[in-house]
């Protein structure tokens, strides 16, 4: 079984770090690596692959930039070349990105069978273009991996359960990752603040690319800053070319961002996260601290359904309340939500026999 794995942003590398292992040992199986380019500094990329132990690319495509539609067009003619070259048996596409859908849709017009890891996730806005992505790409794959109980419920609602493919509770390869690399943290260079710090990141175009609202998360952070705890911010390179355009001024610890064994190192000592990604909501868990997310929807149900996060939305009256009610508060990971480190495994095996 040959598999071609497309792969090109950060929390790419860190999902596919742990079932590109997986299937190393999984006799009978091959796996090849597109990197389509769309994460490419070096922080964003080349780190996770020498971290990680992910193997190298066997094809670096460089695509990045530009509008989504001629970013996905063009990994689409290049991903398509490589297909028609190298025929794998399936292909293999990891979350919400651009690379996913261009990657699955690719594959689904040369026929050939795609597999979804984080299948099933849904935010039910569509002016996200991850939902956009992972909701085309769950309907052209024929083996869709659920995280979560909840995504395998979104894709029964959907339909799926009538259709001809393979719906499987997984559970979620990212905690695979936070357990494994858990105990390789590692201290962010130069890095002085003391334990109980607030963890922020901040990165989805909801929020950067609307001035109203960044102004607003700004001013939060700053405020939280200067009067309840530092905030240390690993600064996405998109946001912080957002926050320049809009004249606005981060009084906080901004830092570049880190690798994933310095982020952890991060996650184990803060005191509370705040952040608008999806991967980091579930790290906060997996780390026993508490999330506040600022958005108005999550993938991620159970951890507000339990208390572990809440959602504020981008209104700073309402970031700045949050953060002050939940910082230090500790979270329990009772290990039942996201399967328990044992995804990558299960994937590998299931792809060895479909
Ligand atoms: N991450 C990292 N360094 C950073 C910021 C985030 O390694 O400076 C990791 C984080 O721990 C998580 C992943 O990147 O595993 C999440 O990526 P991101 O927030 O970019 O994407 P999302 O999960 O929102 O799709």
């Amino acid at each position: 079984m040959k598999l071609l794995t497309i792969i090109g942003a950060r929390p790419q590398f860190i999902k596919a770090s742990v079932v590109s292992k997986a299937i190393v040992e999984e006799p009978g199986l091959s796996e090849q690596i597109i990197h389509t380019g769309q994460h490419f500094d070096a922080n964003m990329s080349e780190i996770f692959f020498e971290q990680l132990g992910i193997p190298r690319p066997n094809f670096q495509l460089d695509i990045h930039g530009g509008s989504h539609g001629e970013m996905t067009g063009r990994m689409l003619i290049e991903i398509e070349r490589v297909m028609l070259q190298e025929k794998p048996d399936r292909v293999l596409v990891y979350g919400d990105t651009n690379s996913t859908l261009a990657g699955a849709l690719a594959a689904a017009k040369l026929h050939i069978p795609v597999a979804h890891v984080e299948a099933g996730l849904r935010s039910f806005n569509m002016q996200m273009p991850e939902e956009v992505n992972r909701i085309l790409t769950d309907q052209m794959s024929d083996m869709l991996f659920c995280p979560t109980q909840t995504a395998m419920n979104n894709l029964a609602k959907e339909g799926f359960l009538e259709k001809p493919v393979k719906i499987l509770n997984s559970g979620d390869v990212m905690q695979d990752s936070a357990m494994l690399f858990a105990r390789h943290a590692s201290r962010p260079a130069g890095f002085g603040i003391a334990e109980g710090f607030i963890l922020a990141t901040l990165h989805r175009a909801e929020n950067t690319d609307d001035p109203i609202r960044l102004r607003s998360i700004v001013d939060a952070l700053n405020t939280i800053h200067r009067t309840l705890a530092p905030v240390v911010l690993p600064l996405h390179p998109r946001t912080r070319n957002m926050i320049v355009q809009a004249g606005l001024v981060l009084e906080v610890n901004l830092i570049d961002p880190v690798g994933y064994l310095e982020m952890i190192w991060l996650l184990q000592r803060c005191g509370l996260v705040l952040t608008d990604s999806g991967g980091v909501q579930k790290e906060a868990f997996f780390f026993s601290k508490p999330c506040v997310t600022m958005r108005d929807q999550t993938e991620w149900v159970e951890l507000v359904e339990i208390g572990a996060n809440v959602l504020c939305g981008a209104d700073s009256g309402s970031i700045i309340a949050a953060v002050s009610d939940r910082v230090n508060h500790v979270v329990h990971d009772s290990g039942c939500l996201y399967g328990g480190g044992q995804a990558a495994s299960f994937i590998a095996d299931c792809l060895t026999n479909s």
